[in-house]
């Protein structure tokens, strides 16, 4: 690994003027579970690595009825897989971070890593979006807010600016029931081979609010808006469910890669997609859930 410059701010001040000073050399690092491997096979080589775990104003679980969460973006998958309060309002966002790699690492990554990063399959972006969050940016400019699904541009790539931090992500009440459900060839310790997570607000037997979102199969996490138009409206007969699973299918756009073919994954979506209805048509009127 190429050497670099290492500095550890202790307030958001300072860890913007450092980001400003460095003026696009510097990358930021919060648990590093991603960056580290990154810079060890040489795909970043950033000059100077801006430790932002200190930092308090990126820290913090908090949860009011009118508002909803306001999730520190150093939370790490850990702290949102054990918090009572997560688990009571936001089952999906717990269960997805259960799913997440391994203990170990759950101790040190965080959610502001896991969406920042990029990755078209990252576990917390699906529920997330789902949940209609949005991300709260700040840099030299000051703050401005971003609905989650305009921060996600292409494999990588993100809207943040330059010297721009993501500080916090807010989620609205949840509206309805919603579930996450991910694909691995193993147990667990894999990266998603298909994931989705679906909202549904459901009154009297009829789909109000429909959220399909889908990872790993496309070149970001992908909200499946036609078969969300699909649903709304609608009984979940065991028909609906089966053309929503399909629509779904055909709205993913998937690559072949080492982790399966794009055949095998867009097959996967309309399973993972037909199980989730089911699942959530079956739970109507009870407590909202997150399981696989
Ligand atoms: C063995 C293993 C298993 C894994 N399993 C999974 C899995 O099952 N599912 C999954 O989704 N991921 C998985 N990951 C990937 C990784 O652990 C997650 O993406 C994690 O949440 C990243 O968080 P971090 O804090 O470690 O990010 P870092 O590595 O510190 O940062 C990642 C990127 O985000 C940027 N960044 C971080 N925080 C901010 C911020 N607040 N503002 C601006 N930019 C920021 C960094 O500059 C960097 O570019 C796995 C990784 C490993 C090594």
């Amino acid at each position: 690994m190429p050497p670099f410059h290492h500095h550890t701010p202790t307030t958001l001040t300072e860890a913007i003027g450092l980001l400003a000073q460095a003026n696009g050399s510097a990358q930021v690092i919060a648990g590093g579970t991603d960056l580290v491997l990154q810079m060890r096979n040489g795909l970043k080589a950033p000059q100077t690595v801006i430790n932002i775990k200190r930092l308090p104003e990126l820290k913090g679980i908090e949860y009011d009825e009118a508002t909803g969460l306001r999730l520190g973006a150093l939370t790490t998958l850990r702290q949102i897989h054990r918090s009572p309060l997560i688990q009571t309002h936001y089952p999906i966002l717990s269960h997805a971070a259960s799913q997440m790699a391994s203990e170990q690492i759950r101790a040190f990554a965080t959610v502001g890593g896991n969406l920042c990063n990029g990755s078209p399959s990252a576990d917390q972006a699906t529920p997330l979006l789902a949940l209609d969050a949005s991300v709260h940016l700040v840099g030299p400019q000051g703050m401005r807010a971003l609905p989650l699904h305009e921060f996600f541009l292409g494999p990588g790539q993100t809207a943040l600016r330059p010297g721009e931090l993501l500080q916090w992500i807010s989620v609205p009440p949840l509206a309805g029931q919603a579930i996450f459900l991910k694909h691995i060839p193993r147990a667990f310790m894999d990266i998603s081979v298909v994931c989705v997570a679906l909202r549904l607000a459901m009154a009297e037997d009829l789909c109000q609010e429909a959220r399909i979102v889908l990872g790993a199969v496309a070149p970001t996490p992908l909200r499946a808006r036609q078969t969300e138009a699909l649903l709304t409206g609608q009984a979940l007969t065991p028909e609906r469910i089966q053309a929503a699973a399909g629509t779904a299918a055909v709205e993913s756009r998937p690559i072949d890669d080492a982790k399966g073919s794009a055949w095998y994954r867009r097959h996967m979506v309309g399973v993972l997609v037909r199980r989730g209805l089911s699942a959530l048509g079956g739970r109507a009127g009870g407590r909202a859930g997150g399981r696989a």
